[in-house]
């Protein structure tokens, strides 16, 4: 559906490697060019109109995500670049502050890296332990496995509200309430989930919650932070530089200015920030409900039609989300990769930034289809057909 709005999808090119990045709607590139053309200023420094505007447009921008997110309050939105911007800001600016030796984390296997790495070197600093919930056979979160990995020790869980890899769905909502039952704070990465399912922060009671624009159908290099007030306003700026600061004297006296503007020192990718609000009007005009129903009709078919083929392994059949993780028996996954890319259709191959996934998996690398809303049955027709010849990937690839 809607799929006269992507320019990239103009020629034969079958996409769907969504969950790496999307395509971007005309409607976004026009917001972006229309700031470059005709409004292209700083903003928070000019008194002249073209600047005014441009802070206004930023001001609204932040209280459309507050809207998309359902948050209290437009301060509670940080921009950032993007999913590892969010989080890194938080482990290093919160929970550097607020954790001890000893103290646990739990994340999981397939988990991204921007979601484990930084708590390993928070691991290596304070001496917290990194834990791992078991995921169940499908690979996913039971809250029963929640609930057995806490202890008195436990102070955060981090997780994927849908994971890169499988696309499983996590029932953050559950785990939110368990959290706060025994004083843990939760972070969750949006990254894949912002732009198929509907988030609201204050009915789930997330702490922390990242995102990417650029999965969203919008630009790249830009997303937010989400952070309730009071956890926000205990966290510690990691850049220092111009509109975050008050005043400074030379003697060394700096005075912060309040949350969110302390988070943004220096200039903000403005163009990246417009073009995300435009990503949100863009979405919420389709409805996040419509894209999910689209996309799961969708996956039952491509799994049903890859079923047909003798030759394909997949490992997340039962999962609910929008992405279906297989490989072709005996062929490595970027072998396969490539071979599809002969006839213009984009996946993914590999381990998909989640690199512990083969702990549970059993295998290394997967090919993976991520769809998004533009995506039709036509195309996965024609990626079965292209998949069923398996001796011309013998001969083209290998
Ligand atoms: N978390 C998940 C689940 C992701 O899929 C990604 C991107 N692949 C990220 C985090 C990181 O996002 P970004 O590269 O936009 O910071």
């Amino acid at each position: 559906m809607h799929r006269e709005d992507i320019p990239m999808l103009n020629n034969d090119l079958i996409y769907f490697d969504n969950g790496a990045t999307t395509l971007k709607p005309k409607f976004v590139i026009d917001s972006i060019v229309d700031y470059y053309s005709n409004y292209c200023a700083n903003a928070h420094r000019g008194d002249y109109k073209i600047s005014l505007k441009v802070d206004k447009v930023y001001d609204e921008v932040r209280d459309k995500i507050r809207n998309f997110i359902n948050a209290k309050d437009k301060s509670e939105i940080v921009f950032t670049s993007g999913t590892t911007d969010a989080i890194n800001k938080v482990v290093f600016g919160y929970f550097k502050y607020h954790l001890k030796k000893d103290d646990e984390v739990l994340i999981t296997e397939s988990e991204h890296a921007s979601n484990v790495l930084p708590w390993f070197i928070l691991q290596k600093e304070l001496g917290i332990k990194v834990k791992y919930i078991p995921l169940n056979n499908d690979y996913e979160v039971d809250i029963d496995n929640v609930k057995k990995m806490i202890n008195s020790k436990t102070k955060v869980i981090s997780l994927a509200y849908i994971t890169n890899v499988i696309g499983d769905i996590r029932p953050i909502r559950e785990i939110c309430d368990l959290a706060h039952m025994n004083d843990i704070l939760v972070v969750v990465d949006g990254a894949q989930s912002l732009s198929h399912i509907k988030t609201d922060v204050q009915l789930d009671d997330i702490d922390f919650l990242a995102a990417s624009a650029h999965k969203m159908y919008g630009p790249t290099g830009i997303g937010f932070l989400y952070g309730k007030f009071n956890l926000l306003n205990d966290m510690v700026p990691l850049e220092y530089g111009g509109d975050m600061n008050a005043m400074f004297t030379s003697d060394g006296y700096v005075e912060l200015r309040e949350v969110p503007i302390k988070f943004e020192a220096g200039t903000q990718n403005i163009a990246g920030i417009i073009g995300m609000g435009a990503c949100i009007d863009y979405i919420s005009s389709i409805g996040l409900n419509k894209i999910l129903t689209h996309e799961h009709k969708l996956k039952e078919y491509l799994v049903k039609r890859l079923e047909e083929l003798d030759n394909i392994e997949i490992y997340n059949k039962n999962t609910v989300g929008s992405i279906v993780a297989f490989n072709v028996k005996d062929v490595f996954s970027q072998d396969t990769a490539i071979y599809l890319d002969k006839y213009n259709i984009c996946i993914r191959a590999g381990n998909h930034c989640a690199k512990m996934i083969g702990n549970v998996f059993n295998v290394n690398n997967t090919c993976r289809i991520s769809l998004g809303f533009y995506n039709t049955k036509e195309e996965i027709d024609k990626l079965i057909d292209v998949l069923k010849d398996i001796d011309n990937i013998y001969n083209i690839i290998i």
